[in-house]
């Protein structure tokens, strides 16, 4: 083991409570892009609620072939599924993430805030019907309310928003955290829950890139999350 997992698995034993953040970096392993390789044609159709209505099917696999064949067909990364098994040794208190792929709850993580929603989270624009589960994203074809409207996922029908329940939740987290982890995150939505960081918590970062966390981190491990976790 080399020092830097050495250093990192002995601060995750000595804390009490910590807490982890995670984007884009912990699922690229995963097939999904990060915001550097984003497919922006692919993007642009998922987001648009027209597509949506007008040409249905084109929407579908369109979304299908950019996410979710990634999310139900590839599946949570290493990374996601030992930050589950260390939440259920009650080593982590809560994960936040801004990623909407769902796949920390797919690995079996309970205690997860996703700030930015995600296709677990979806609304019938008709009706207003709430319908919180992924699965009905994994049935070939575009939900459908029993009322016979659309189902959007919060994500895009916010407008890339936050939802507010899912942020107080993580500022009540980080309010108290020891030990925070942060994963694959440049500080996206960082005003979200920044302010609320206790400051006496020590960070690790783990990126292969260097962002503005750098000099909060008291420790800066530049590889991704899999290699790392992978020896942890
Ligand atoms: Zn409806």
């Amino acid at each position: 083991m080399n020092n830097e997992i050495e250093t990192m698995k002995k601060l995750i034993d000595n804390s009490n409570n910590t807490v982890v953040i995670t984007g884009a970096g912990i699922s690229t392993s995963a097939g999904i892009g990060d915001t550097d390789h984003w497919d922006l044609p692919a993007v642009l159709k998922m987001m648009s609620t027209t597509l949506m209505k007008i040409a249905p099917k084109k929407y579908y696999n369109a979304v299908w072939k950019s996410f979710l064949n990634q999310i139900f067909n590839n599946g949570p990364t290493l990374t996601h599924k030992k930050l589950a098994e260390l939440e259920n040794r009650n080593k982590i208190q809560g994960i936040i993430t801004t990623n909407i792929d769902h796949l920390h709850q797919l690995a079996g993580s309970k205690n997860v805030a996703e700030i930015q929603g995600s296709f677990a989270v979806n609304k019938c624009l008709k009706c207003g019907e709430y319908y919180n589960d992924i699965n009905i994203w994994n049935k070939g074809k575009l939900p459908k309310c029993k009322c016979g409207g659309i189902i959007c996922a919060f994500p895009v029908y916010a407008h890339v928003g936050q939802l507010i329940p899912e942020a107080e939740k993580a500022r009540k987290w980080i309010e108290l955290a020891e030990l925070i982890i942060i994963i694959g995150t440049n500080g996206s939505y960082y005003w979200s829950y920044g302010n609320h960081i206790n400051p006496n918590a020590k960070i690790i970062q783990i990126n292969p890139k260097h962002t503005f966390f750098d000099n909060k981190a008291i420790l800066n491990i530049r590889k991704k999350s899999d290699e790392i976790f992978n020896e942890l």
